[in-house]
């Protein structure tokens, strides 16, 4: 159990009384989600630490993972400047958002979405992302047309697309073999989650090599 510094009522809160947190994973940084406390939340967070929220559309105390699992303890709460927002840096178990996705910002609106700092980490949101259409449809999708032929479909891609980079190759333009890979690697991550496989297992299994 944790000692807060701050009582509940010294925060700025909203008209209903509540207090938005931003939710971070405390080893990657990554922002995971967003939600909302009251004082009973925040004070049963405190002492359990368990994030502990208020949930708006059920007008109750959620304890986060109480149906799924998939509880955040927490490491860390901070409070913001203006004392109207708070940050919580969590150890999460599985997936912090319902839909199954790692985080629940995994849908781009505008610019493009990819760390500076670790190109890496395209992968890991390409992956998210097909991870997520597996797992909710979306009408016209491609990657949904793969998974609803099947394994043998998936397959021939897989095998087809490494004959294209062999072929592309040939070619003295490494253009044609920039987009050939990555015809390459999509459908090998999409076989990837078909099988279960993460990047998180082909990296350890590199990295045991
Ligand atoms: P959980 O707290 O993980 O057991 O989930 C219980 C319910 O809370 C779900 O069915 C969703 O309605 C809701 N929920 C869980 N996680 C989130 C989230 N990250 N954002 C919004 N709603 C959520
Ligand atoms: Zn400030
Ligand atoms: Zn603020
Ligand atoms: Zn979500």
């Amino acid at each position: 159990s944790f000692e807060s510094i701050m009582e509940f009522s010294q925060f700025k809160t909203n008209e209903q009384e509540l207090i938005p947190v931003i939710v971070q994973h405390y080893k990657t940084q990554e922002v995971l989600m967003l939600a909302y406390m009251n004082e009973e939340a925040f004070n049963q967070t405190i002492k359990t630490g368990r994030m502990t929220y208020y949930s708006r559309s059920r007008q109750s105390l959620w304890v986060k993972g109480e149906t799924s699992g998939h509880f955040q303890y927490v490491k860390s709460l901070t409070i913001d400047c203006d004392l109207d927002t708070l940050l919580a840096k969590v150890d999460q178990v599985g997936a912090a958002c319902h839909t199954g996705n790692p985080t629940c910002f995994f849908q781009p609106l505008a610019g493009t979405d990819y760390d500076e700092n670790n190109p890496l980490k395209i992968f890991e949101s390409v992956y998210n992302t097909i991870l997520d259409r597996k797992e909710n449809p979306k009408e016209g999708s491609y990657t949904n047309y793969l998974f609803d032929k099947g394994i043998d479909k998936i397959l021939k891609k897989v095998g087809e697309e490494a004959t294209e980079v062999v072929i592309a190759a040939k070619n003295p333009n490494p253009e044609e073999v920039k987009y050939e890979l990555s015809d390459f690697l999509y459908h090998a991550m999409v076989l990837m989650v078909e099988k279960g496989i993460s990047w998180e297992d082909i990296i350890r299994e590199l990295a045991d090599r």
